[in-house]
């Protein structure tokens, strides 16, 4: 292999950009030509590809989002968006591809392999609900994003008696949700992976009140419904001061923790190395430290699991 493209796709997060890096530096390390795709799969079907040097991703490590920017294109679900998208490769002569993003993003990855094209995904999103690793690049730095975020809102609601409902990001996983809430001492995390009984929710919060308490702290992830409607229902079955915030996209953002910098270094010249390799139609990902690869097509169709026995501890230290 001489030529190896790269691009990312889906919801951006902290961190591709050091992945980017990764990638491109290892390739000119192994004197590969690299070419970076801008836009996602629409780039790569609009020919948006040039040739990337060292300078290219110099000053970017530190940088949240992504160089290549992202972009979601319906197009490339289709076949003829696919063959669009391997004309165009073959037209730079790139032999294999690295894309960075999430189970949609690897799922088109996987239907270029399925068509001949060797592809490499690397798991970059805030939502940690990739199966087959530990974590994603992204996760760290939006859980402290949240952290930071819900530090600020104890502050001011020690001079208030409120609940607060605090609403984060994660999709259908509960990973956000669940480390910020042990990371703060929330009393009471809501997650899709497990039933909240809104009743012992509401003894709990009441409980608290009884105690002299100052402030609750509900945090909510987006996949069991809105902040909003729950806390309505909260400050109607309780009577108490109810305020939510929905953290929103500022949990996208930001310069990517130390933790995130490492993992995207690490999984981007993993996937390098892997192409080179001969290896296709696999995702890198980090699992007890160790990087691994598994079968794409097994990371799309297994599911991901929460640390059940993170929320088991959560409830116990937040009796
Ligand atoms: P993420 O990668 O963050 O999960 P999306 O689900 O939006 O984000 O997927 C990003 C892009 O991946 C889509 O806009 C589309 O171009 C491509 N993609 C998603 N699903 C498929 C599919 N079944 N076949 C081919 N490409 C797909």
């Amino acid at each position: 292999m001489k030529k190896i493209g790269v691009l990312t796709s889906g919801g951006d997060a902290p961190g591709m950009n050091a992945a980017i890096r990764a990638v491109v530096r290892k390739c000119i390390y192994h004197n590969i030509e690299v070419y970076g795709i801008k836009n996602g799969y629409q780039g790569l079907i609009d020919g948006n590809i040039e040739k990337m040097e060292i300078g290219s991703v110099g000053d970017i490590i530190q940088r949240g989002g992504t160089k290549l920017y992202s972009a979601r294109c319906e197009e490339f679900k289709t076949d003829a968006g696919q063959e669009k998208g391997i004309e165009q490769l073959k037209k730079f002569g790139i032999e294999g591809l690295v894309v960075i993003g999430g189970d949609g993003s690897f799922r088109g990855a996987q239907k270029l392999t399925e068509k001949g094209y060797p592809c490499v995904g690397v798991p970059g999103t805030i939502d940690n609900d990739i199966p087959g690793t530990d974590f994603t690049i992204g996760f760290d730095t939006a859980l402290n994003t949240i952290i930071e975020a819900i530090d600020k809102i104890r502050d001011t609601a020690t001079s208030h008696e409120r609940t607060y409902v605090i609403e984060v990001m994660g999709r259908n996983a509960g990973d956000l949700a669940l480390w910020a809430g042990l990371a703060d001492g929330a009393e009471t995390i809501l997650i899709p992976e497990a039933e909240d009984d809104f009743a012992d929710v509401i003894a709990r919060l009441k409980r608290g009140h009884e105690r002299g308490k100052k402030h609750s702290i509900i945090i909510l992830a987006e996949g069991v419904g809105s902040g909003i409607e729950y806390g309505e229902r909260i400050q109607d079955e309780t009577k108490l001061e109810t305020r939510v915030t929905v953290l929103g996209h500022i949990q996208r953002g930001g310069s990517p923790t130390a933790a995130d910098r490492v993992l995207a270094s690490r999984l981007g010249a993993k996937a390098v190395d892997l192409l080179l390799g001969g290896k296709a139609g696999r995702m890198v990902g980090i699992q007890n430290n160790e990087l691994v690869d598994h079968d794409i097509e097994k990371v799309l169709t297994d599911k991901h699991a929460i640390n059940m026995e993170m929320y088991k501890l959560s409830k116990e230290l937040s009796i």
